[in-house]
């Protein structure tokens, strides 16, 4: 089976991923003051698990290699996808987990840091092909409990979606038919097979999230030399995935921006006056890629227009796309971090220097982990969000409009209410009502704990660095409080 590389190549004079992520930890602890020897205790990876196994697949059987790893179990069960890429690697997977451990800290999900990921292109094989791969993968975790509603539970990634997470699950309850938290084994599923509303985009949706409250501090869009809302603002996103397209599709529709720019596997298409993001995506369903889409310029040398002009750039596919080999040449002056590890840490120094702000990934994709988050909790209490006090709400709303309306005859018609309000304001929230709050709210807080430590500390200029803080200092209590 011929398996397609298609990550761009990172200068060999660069660090891993896992080294990588590691330099920017150093950067953080550094400037922090704590008991001899915890840092390296939060730093290192607890355990990597690799497991080699075997499906038959059109007469042969072919060995797949995955891998699983647990960074911090400071807090139980560790949370982080399952990534399906041929290029999947244990250093990849070590450094993603320890991305979970400072994410999960950072948005106060009550998580440690995983990772998984398993060597295979599913552009492949087809849908009955990946379910045999997927179930055998699931078997070997789920049976050393690294699949686990208490233990260790596993969302999407890159090359993974909801159908992958309902296999997962089924493999689960099949292994264990008496557990009834089951379905809490693993998150991101099917709304009708234990999953919550509002998953699917909710990293894109974080990442929106994370625009809105970022430029309601006018002082950090002035850093990046950005003023106004995101009306108009000039963005070009690499990766039309699932990240990437809610992210580009919600800021197109629901904050006015111009998404000038989108890098795919097989190039990029450019139009300064904007591209419609819905039907580029429908264009990459129907042929595969981007080429041949009509009203944009189109050109094979796709990683080049991540150094267009623009306002924003989001790198929403994979790590070290910002690296040695272009970061003085990128243009946007504010870079959020859609994907993991997008930017290398020489890169990082570079683009520091230059004066460009970075929203780091450990905050900017947290949105998937956070909706995560709620779906497990909802598994674990076999409830729906809103079920009991959805038509309560409603009734106690109907009793201040029939006060309103009462009052408003005596005053006159001026004084009525309008109906849209009405209609608005009676409506009790829904199950994706209340988890877009729960999201928004999550992804305010988390910014404005890092704001304030970058804006708070002379020696902290990057709000990389105030993230790591964050989350290293929550890490770090976790294990004081257990004695550690
Ligand atoms: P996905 O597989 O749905 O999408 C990835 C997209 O990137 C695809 O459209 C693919 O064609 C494109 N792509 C691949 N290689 C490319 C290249 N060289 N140049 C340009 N485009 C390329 O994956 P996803 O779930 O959207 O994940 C994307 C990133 O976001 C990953 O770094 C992942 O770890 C991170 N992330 C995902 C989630 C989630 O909930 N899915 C949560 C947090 C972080």
């Amino acid at each position: 089976m011929s398996v397609v590389t298609e990550r761009p190549a990172v200068p060999s004079n660069e660090p891993t991923f896992r080294q990588s992520v590691d330099l920017m930890f150093n950067r953080a602890v550094a400037l922090m003051d704590l008991p001899p020897g915890l840092e390296e205790k939060i730093r290192v990876c607890n355990a990597t698990y690799t497991v080699r196994f075997g499906v038959r697949l059109r007469g042969k059987i072919q060995t797949f290699t995955g891998y699983r790893s647990v960074h911090s179990e400071h807090m139980e069960p560790v949370k982080g996808g399952i990534r399906f890429a041929p290029e999947v690697n244990q250093d990849e997977v070590e450094a993603l987990a320890a991305l979970m451990t400072y994410k999960c800290a950072l948005v106060e999900t009550p998580f440690g840091g995983s990772k998984g990921g398993l060597c295979v292109d599913p552009r492949q094989y087809d849908e009955h092909e990946l379910e045999q791969i997927t179930r055998r993968f699931a078997y070997e975790l789920i049976k050393r409990d690294l699949i686990n509603p208490s233990q260790n539970v596993p969302a999407p990634d890159m090359g993974t979606s909801e159908r992958e997470m309902a296999w997962i699950a089924d493999q689960y309850r099949r292994m264990h038919t008496t557990d009834i938290n089951g379905n809490a084994c693993v998150t991101g599923k099917p709304t009708n097979a234990g999953g919550i509303q509002g998953r699917t985009e909710a990293t894109g949706r974080g990442v929106q999230y994370a625009l809105r409250e970022f430029f309601r501090h006018t002082e950090d869009k002035a850093k990046a030399g950005l003023a106004g809302t995101l009306d108009g603002k000039r963005i070009v996103v690499q990766g039309l995935g699932n990240v990437g397209f809610h992210a580009a599709k919600f800021l197109q529709e629901e904050d006015g921006a111009r998404i000038t720019g989108i890098i795919e596997r097989d190039g990029a298409l450019f139009n300064p006056d904007g591209l419609d993001v819905q039907s580029v995506r429908d264009w990459i369903v129907r042929h595969g890629g981007v080429t041949g889409y009509p009203d944009a310029n189109h050109t094979a040398e796709g990683a080049q227009v991540l150094e267009a002009e623009c306002d924003i750039l989001i790198p929403a596919a994979l790590e070290g796309v910002i690296n040695l080999g272009n970061a003085h040449n990128i243009k946007a002056s504010l870079i959020i971090e859609a994907a993991n590890g997008p930017i290398t840490a020489g890169a990082d120094d570079i683009l520091r220097e230059r004066g460009v702000v970075i929203i780091p990934d450990m905050y900017a994709n947290a949105g998937g982990v956070t909706v995560s988050y709620f779906e497990w909790v909802k598994n674990l209490s076999h409830i729906r969000f809103g079920r009991m006090q959805r038509r309560q709400e409603e009734a106690r709303h109907e009793l201040i409009v029939r006060e309103l309306e009462r009052l408003s005859d005596h005053l006159g018609d001026k004084w009525s209410m309008t109906p849209d309000f009405k209609a608005r304001y009676l409506r009790g929230a829904d199950e994706l009502e209340l988890v877009r709050s729960g999201l928004d709210d999550t992804m305010r807080i988390a910014y404005q704990s890092i704001s304030e430590v970058w804006h708070s500390r002379k020696d902290v200029t990057d709000l990389r660095t105030a993230a790591f803080i964050v989350a290293i200092d929550r890490v770090a209590a976790s294990y004081r409080a257990k004695g550690l």
